[in-house]
């Protein structure tokens, strides 16, 4: 294969293909330095309409043929799918060559078409990422390639070159896969985390949310908001809330002696409440540590409920039945109905830490938080304040009859043997620094 745009039997390339051929330049070039680059035109349903299929095709071939005047002889062009090209850069000098050739694509791909009378037009994005750094496999190569092609979709920018950090912003997909993440949980890369929970009338503490963390081996602390949505609704979510309850409730049982009525709260995704068996795996996880039910809370969030409010309601009701605590996480961002609230089986309400963090900012979201505990503590809830960051916050809530509070003020989600030196040993309070 040369530089030169595939024919059409090429075109049923896709993902696997491409891959290979990242292989392969990589092995024989000596020089394993690559960039890629996805191309993702937009426009081609006008073209389609305007001139005609047979227009929309010519516009294909026309940029098709462009891509490859672009690239060079160690170069590749592909197709990707119906409006996604691949132009793999062989062994670019730095990444400021890169985004030369991507802005000359770009260039090739947007110039008008002639056909017949008219001029069709396409719109080009491009995701753009290179190996060895940050990638380190032509799989996250690929990966990365999308996320910033995301990026420069929600941004509208003509071309995005990826970066770390692009990871954490909004409309990024995630760089992982349901089949990363089973084969982390595999290869023991999670950790539990522990987020102080502190009765707010007696400063004591209560226990402790247990929340997820994945140590990725070369990336570091991934949180749980870049893997948690591409489990969501596979069999990993099962796992991964066998892992968490397992890991927490062992946590639960060694510090039963000091700590004997230690709480821990553990979440739910929407992906647990939809399964059918979540009820006997949280029961055997009870079992298998011997403890108390009524030392462990699920969290729901608001949202997850309602998404099938009938059956997340019954789904309660039996959690509830073994004796667990249920509480519903993140409220106030879910539009729920406060009479809905009345009728949920739960024992707990978490106010969301966008209204906790403004309490003191503005009187209407500390009007709004008064009138949630109310209504909360009228309908039996407990309420906890979530995302107390200073001494300021802390007061107004207990102020308000808040029963539970957590936040950064208290402590951020820490390993175990942190939670235990700063915890244990001091009669439920803080050790002072
Ligand atoms: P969440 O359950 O509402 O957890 C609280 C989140 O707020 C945590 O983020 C925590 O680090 C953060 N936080 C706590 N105190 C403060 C504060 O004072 N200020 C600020 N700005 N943030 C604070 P984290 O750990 O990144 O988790 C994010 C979300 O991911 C969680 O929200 C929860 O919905 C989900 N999650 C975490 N662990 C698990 C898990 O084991 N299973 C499931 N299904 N979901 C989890
Ligand atoms: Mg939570
Ligand atoms: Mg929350």
């Amino acid at each position: 294969m040369n530089g030169k745009p595939q024919d059409s039997t090429a075109t049923q390339f896709r993902y696997s293909l491409l891959l290979r051929e990242i292989d392969a330049l990589r092995a024989r070039s000596g020089s394993p330095t690559l960039a890629l680059m996805l191309i993702q035109l937009s426009g081609l349903e006008e073209v389609n309409s305007r001139f005609g299929y047979l227009g929309g095709d010519r516009v294909l071939e026309e940029i098709t043929q462009r891509l490859g005047a672009v690239a060079r002889e160690q170069d590749r062009v592909f197709g990707v799918n119906s409006r996604t090209f691949a132009l793999l850069i062989d062994n670019p000098l730095h990444e400021g060559h890169a985004v030369l050739a991507a802005d000359r694509a770009a260039r090739a791909v947007t110039e008008p078409v002639v056909i017949g009378n008219g001029r069709a037009r396409v719109r080009a994005r491009t995701g753009i990422s290179l190996l060895p750094e940050p990638a380190h496999s032509g799989e996250e190569l690929l990966r990365q390639c999308e996320v910033a092609l995301d990026v420069a979709r929600s941004r509208d920018e003509p071309h995005v070159l990826f970066t770390p950090s692009l990871l954490a912003a909004p409309g990024a997909a995630s760089p992982y896969t349901w089949f990363d993440v089973e084969e982390a949980l595999k290869a023991g890369e999670f950790e539990i985390f522990y987020q102080p929970q502190v009765d707010l009338r007696s400063g004591r503490l209560h226990g402790a949310e247990a929340l997820v963390r994945w140590c990725h081996p070369r990336v570091g602390y991934v949180p749980p908001g870049q893997f948690l949505p591409v489990i969501e609704n596979t069999q990993s979510i099962r796992s991964l809330l066998w892992f968490v309850l397992n890991s927490s409730l062992r946590q639960v049982a060694a510090w039963a002696e000091g700590w004997p009525q230690f709480n821990v709260s553990v979440n739910l995704a929407a992906g647990n409440l939809a399964d059918p068996d979540l009820v006997d795996l949280i029961e055997n996880a009870i079992n298998v540590w011997n403890l108390p039910a009524t030392q462990l809370t699920l969290e729901l969030t608001e949202s997850s409920l309602m998404q099938n409010p009938t059956a997340s309601a019954r789904a309660m009701g039996k959690l509830r039945g073994l004796g667990a605590r249920t509480s519903i996480d993140d409220f106030g961002t879910g539009y729920s109905s406060l009479a809905y609230l009345r009728d949920l089986p739960a024992d707990e309400l978490k106010i969301d830490r966008a209204f906790v963090a403004r309490v003191l900012a503005a009187d209407r979201d500390r009007d709004i938080v008064a009138s949630i505990v109310q209504l909360a503590h009228a309908v039996q809830l407990e309420v906890v304040a979530e995302g107390i960051e200073d001494q300021a916050t802390l007061a107004a809530l207990a102020a308000m009859g808040c029963d539970l509070g957590q936040g950064f003020h208290y402590g951020a989600p820490m390993p175990a043997a942190d939670f235990e030196a700063a915890w244990l040993g001091h009669g439920g309070q803080r050790a002072q620094a």
